[in-house]
């Protein structure tokens, strides 16, 4: 499709990446799967507080009571190059992905 980005292959195959558009957090359970697997500084950890604001994760700060649960967030949607791992990688199938149109 010609108003689909897409990228040649030095084999000259054609490659549609597909980009991370949104995660349902309602299925998340912050386990950092993805995180791990995302090379672009894409996603971010953080948590969820009673009122359903964010909250900064701090590691040290563990025991405090100042959220909910940890959920992903898309961070820096701008720095994805549509690789799909992280919705590869995600046991609760919380990403959905799509091509750019250009
Ligand atoms: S598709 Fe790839 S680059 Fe984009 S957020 Fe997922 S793991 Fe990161
Ligand atoms: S892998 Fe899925 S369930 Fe785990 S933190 Fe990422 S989005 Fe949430």
């Amino acid at each position: 499709m010609s108003n689909t980005f897409n990228v040649t292959l030095p084999s000259g195959a054609t490659w549609t990446p597909t980009f991370v558009t949104s995660l349902a957090q309602e299925k998340c359970i912050g386990c950092g799967r993805c995180f791990k697997v995302c090379s672009r500084g894409v996603l971010e950890l953080v948590g969820l507080n009673a009122d359903g604001d964010y909250v900064r994760v701090d590691d040290e700060d563990d025991e405090d009571d100042e959220y909910e649960k940890k959920v992903m967030t898309i961070a820096h949607q701008e720095l994805c190059i549509g690789c799909t791992a992280c919705a590869k990688i995600c046991p609760k199938k919380c990403y959905t992905h799509a091509p750019a149109a250009v």
